[in-house]
């Protein structure tokens, strides 16, 4: 294995030996990109018809900016030469979900509708980034606006699964998740509305981390449901999470739902033992609906940290299960509201037909042309729900129904430092499997109420029992801002299982050249 190979698993490793002036900015970024080339070419905005869109392309990489990033490494590079204090990320490259902006390249949100959008802006998370050193060296794919749980609804084709071609790599920052798995940058960014960092993460067997509500400014986000949506990483290791999570937490002025809270210094705490922590396995999440891989692996998860010295607490969440019915009124009647705004006049696609009689009927060509079928059904629904007959019978019921899920929260960890259960019912499933919208929504039924309660979910890989195919996630949740405890339970279980972590063929198999 190369050095840069075995460097561009860790993050802070690769910074080190950046900040040592052992490899340099430079090198890091062309070998993520030549990664990318040989592996992922992006097949540029034209999905259907591109030629990178054969059947087995991983399709995790939408686009690249090789110029602007390589003169962010030379610049890396001269001032650790000249002496200044390399940032916390100096030089380490990374790829960003397609629903963040950045002023390189364009930022579609999978979407036809805003294909080739430029951002005249940085979102805040890129800019807090870049001030650490990080380098962006492309966009990633995602389900269009985010709504999805495969990366299969999006205008540029699906992106795979990096350990089954055959397989989605979830959603809906599939080709975030994908990109870490297959080890085409150290890191990603996501975005998690009702589990789109976790269960990707869990699907593609990396570390994926939804902050607290509030923790991570939303500014230059691409908004789904703004009552729910988080930006968080996708890294190998949960020490590299947390210094993704410290580079981009914190107050902002541009989000005025930013939380006013500092930054604690998760890293100090990481290796802290989990001695005497309460784990709370809530009854619910150990259905037997689960599949059987699943729930074995958590069975395992409990024992390692019993025998790390955790308590372990029988706890229970019986609104878990409405939890999928209150997140299908609410985010909806968000994104409704929000893609309001894409009407073809101000962002985006404007419909070539001619004609029109009034500019509502400009709108409506724009939007039907622009959006894909799961953002029209999202728009219907979430239109329906807040509609003047409605709005008492779904909407406001949901939002009752949200104190409660939270109040149960707030009772279970009023008893135990974390939750403990699946991030998904099942591993990565094929392709085309669920193309009925409500067997896709069952995906989510264990992570969207973290968003429901604006509280922390991490998902680390299991340990690999007799050799499974697939990697299965282990979802681990705290109460709001609590991510240092977060991280130091995942730690743990990370460093209990090293030796029984595999990753994916496709990271090895060129890892091993
Ligand atoms: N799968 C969920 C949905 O489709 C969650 C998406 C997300 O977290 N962005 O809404």
């Amino acid at each position: 294995m190369s050095n840069l190979d075995d460097l561009m698993r860790s993050a802070r490793k690769l910074r080190y030996a950046i900040a040592e002036r052992e490899v340099t900015a430079v090198d890091a970024v062309r070998h993520c990109l030549d990664r990318i080339a040989a592996i992922d070419p992006p097949g540029g905005t034209n999905g259907t018809s591109g030629a990178n869109t054969g059947s087995e392309h991983l399709n995790a990489v939408r686009e690249t900016c090789a110029d602007e990033a390589l003169r962010a490494a030379e610049k890396v590079d001269a001032d650790i030469s000249a002496g200044k204090t390399p940032g916390p990320l100096a030089g380490v490259p990374f790829l960003v979900k397609d629903n963040i902006v950045t002023t390189e390249g364009t930022t579609t949100a999978g979407s036809r509708i805003l294909e080739g959008f430029r951002s005249p802006y940085d979102a805040t998370v890129i800019t807090r980034l870049r001030a650490a050193g990080a380098i962006v060296i492309g966009k990633t794919n995602c389900d269009e606006f985010a709504m999805g749980s495969s990366t299969e609804n999006c205008a540029w084709g699906p992106t795979r699964n990096p350990w089954d071609r055959t397989r989605v790599p979830g959603g809906s920052s599939g080709g975030s998740a994908a990109a870490v798995a297959a080890g085409l940058a150290p890191f990603s960014l996501g975005s998690d509305t009702g589990g789109s960092i976790r269960q990707p993460a869990a699907f593609c067997g990396v570390v994926g981390l939804k902050p607290t509500y509030g923790r991570v400014s939303r500014s230059g986000l691409i908004a789904f449901g703004s009552s729910l949506d988080q930006i968080g990483p996708f890294t190998d290791s949960v020490r590299d999470a947390a210094v993704v999570f410290e580079a981009i937490s914190g107050p902002d002025p541009a989000d005025s739902t930013s939380g006013d809270v500092g930054v604690p210094d998760c890293l100090r705490q990481l290796d802290e033992p989990v001695e005497g922590l309460v784990i709370g396995v809530p009854r619910q999440y150990m259905s037997d609906a689960n599949d059987a891989a699943v729930n074995a692996a958590i069975e395992n998860a409990i024992s390692i940290y019993r025998s790390l010295g955790a308590r372990i607490e029988p706890v229970d969440l019986p609104l878990t299960d409405v939890g999928l019915s209150t997140y299908y009124i609410i985010a909806p009647a968000e994104a409704s509201s929000n893609l309001a705004r894409y009407d073809g006049i101000r962002y985006g696609r404007r419909s070539a037909g001619k004609g029109f009689a009034s500019v509502d009927e400009l709108y409506a060509a724009s939007r039907a042309e622009g959006f894909g079928p799961e953002v029209q059904r999202r728009i219907m629904l979430g239109t329906y729900v807040l509609s003047a007959g409605y709005y008492d019978a779904y909407y406001r019921r949901a939002l009752k129904v949200r104190r409660l899920i939270k109040a149960e929260y707030d009772a279970a960890f009023s008893r135990c430092h974390a939750l403990l259960g699946p991030t998904a019912p099942t591993p990565a499933f094929p392709l085309g499997d669920r193309p009925d919208p409500l067997s896709m929504y069952l995906c989510d039924v264990y992570t969207v109420n973290t968003n429901i309660a604006g509280i922390c979910g991490i998902s680390i890989p299991a340990a690999d029992l007799a050799g499974g195919r697939l990697p299965i996630g282990i979802h681990l949740q705290c109460r709001a801002f609590n991510e240092s405890t977060l991280f130091r339970i995942a730690r743990m279980h990370e460093a209990a299982t090293d030796g029984a972590r595999r990753r994916s063929p496709l990271a090895e198999t060129v890892a091993n050249r």
